[in-house]
């Protein structure tokens, strides 16, 4: 493997400094037009439209299951809201005045599971749900579905299984919701995962199965076990392209959401979305909803971690799930939960890397330091991985020459907005958070 990546360092010199854990910042040549890459995707609007109008379909059965919901009408979507105080300090910090505003999206208060994955895994389990209801002739889609709360319906879920492979949000996201519908969940989890997250799992009924390696072996032993029962379901976050379809939701609704909020898109105030990456189905779903609501408008930056930088190590070789950080002597050690990832979806990375703008990395100290910001001038509880989008607008608007070959002028840069994709943190205990404060406060030299 050592002559490999020897090679592979000398055809992709870039590769050093990700080697040397240093952060990068890379504007992908590859990128095109929504009409040019759009075909590449292998999913369809229609098919996001489709998964729309299936959560729409289980908002009745939500609000009940779930009372958070009620307000939003059983619709499980956060809000967005202004940063002009962090910008002001982050534009110290960075010592670059950002032009336009920057807003962030706070998926970290979800409702349900509190990350990101409340679209993606919540989505796939519900489409599987009512996949297996229908076929049994228990439900139709004209059916007001308040009924699946009925036992009749638990009865029928209870002899059925789940199982996933998760780093935390992930499994938090697939157990609560199938333990809600009466499933019998197995959630596989990672060494990293959180000692938190599975009690709070178990307290859910769910069975949670602990693994002493990284998330890579959670997810195959997990897939190995299911794979022996036929009566088992298993979650696939790394080629599952209802995950991605259930996260690409998101576009048509923030496309609302700007627009109550009086924020135009267009090629003069384009819109810049700060994504961080794990696996890659969370923000490359994402990114693909924003495609088709904003279109050449939208610029979608992945962010990860300088210990795991799979994605922007698949795309930029366009070696995909071929290769993995590890590979490279990358040790996948990091703080930020669901970014601690090797080997990046193939699916995602093929799909979705002529529409993807940039790739950065950070260090886990710059995550902390951030958090630690954030709360400090915006009253935010994030976890470490949500932050890692929040160094983007100024990474990449240092980019200004690159920038422009891209076609994003200085002019259009003063009518943007940027937004940071916040995946996690409403649902980190005290104590938690706590022990996130005296990293933050040790990243800030306090
Ligand atoms: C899972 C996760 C991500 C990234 O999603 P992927 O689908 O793994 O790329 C980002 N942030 C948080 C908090 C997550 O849990």
């Amino acid at each position: 493997m050592l002559t490999d990546a020897e090679s592979l360092k000398q055809s992709f010199p870039l590769l050093n400094e990700l080697c040397a854990l240093q952060p990068v910042t890379w504007l992908n040549p590859r990128y095109t037009s929504m009409q040019e890459g759009y075909p590449h995707v292998g999913l369809s609007a229609e098919q996001v439209a489709d998964a729309a109008a299936r959560l729409e379909r289980f908002a009745p059965w939500l609000a009940i299951a779930f009372p958070e919901t009620q307000a939003s009408g059983g619709i499980i979507e956060s809000p967005i809201c202004p940063l002009p105080v962090l910008q002001t300090v982050l534009d110290a910090r960075y010592g670059q005045q950002l032009t336009g505003a920057l807003w962030l999206k706070k998926d970290s208060h979800l409702p349900v599971s509190g990350s990101i994955k409340a679209r993606g895994g919540i989505y796939e389990v519900l489409a599987h749900a009512e996949k297996l209801a229908i076929e049994a002739g228990l439900l139709t889609p004209q059916d007001d579905y308040v009924r699946l709360a009925e036992p009749e319906f638990r009865q029928f879920f209870g002899q059925h299984r789940i199982a996933v492979g998760s780093t935390g949000n992930l499994g938090l996201s697939i157990g609560i919701i199938s333990a809600a519908l009466g499933f019998d969940v197995t959630v596989h989890m990672s060494a990293d995962a959180r000692a938190w997250k599975k009690q709070k799992l178990r307290s859910h009924g769910v069975t949670v199965v602990e693994y002493e390696q990284d998330y890579g072996v959670a997810v195959a032993e997990g897939r190995r076990q299911a794979a022996m029962d036929e009566r088992c379901f298993f979650i696939d976050d790394e080629n599952s392209h209802n995950l991605f379809l259930g996260y690409a939701v998101a576009g048509d609704r923030l496309k609302q959401q700007l627009a109550a909020q009086q924020i135009t898109v267009d090629a003069e105030h384009p819109l810049f979305v700060y994504l961080p990456c794990g696996v890659g189905g969370g923000p490359g779903g994402v990114a693909f909803g924003l495609k088709l609501a904003f279109g050449d408008s939208v610029h979608c930056i992945f962010a990860e971690p300088t210990h795991s930088p799979c994605m922007l190590l698949g795309v930029h070789t366009g070696l995909h799930d071929d290769i993995s950080v590890q590979d490279l002597g990358i040790d996948n050690v990091t703080a930020a939960d669901g970014l601690a990832v090797g080997r990046a979806s193939g699916f995602v990375g093929r799909a979705m890397e002529r529409l993807l703008s940039a790739f950065y990395t950070l260090t886990d100290e710059e995550m902390y330091a951030l958090l630690g910001l954030t709360e400090r001038h915006q009253q935010l509880a994030l976890e470490p991985s949500a932050l890692a989008g929040m160094a983007g607008p100024w990474r990449l608007t240092a980019q200004s020459e690159q920038l422009e070959k891209q076609g994003i002028s200085a002019r259009a840069l003063a009518g943007a907005t940027h937004l940071v994709w916040a995946t996690g943190g409403g649902m980190v205990p005290p104590d938690e958070m706590a022990k996130y404060r005296v990293a933050a406060a040790l990243a800030l030299k306090e």
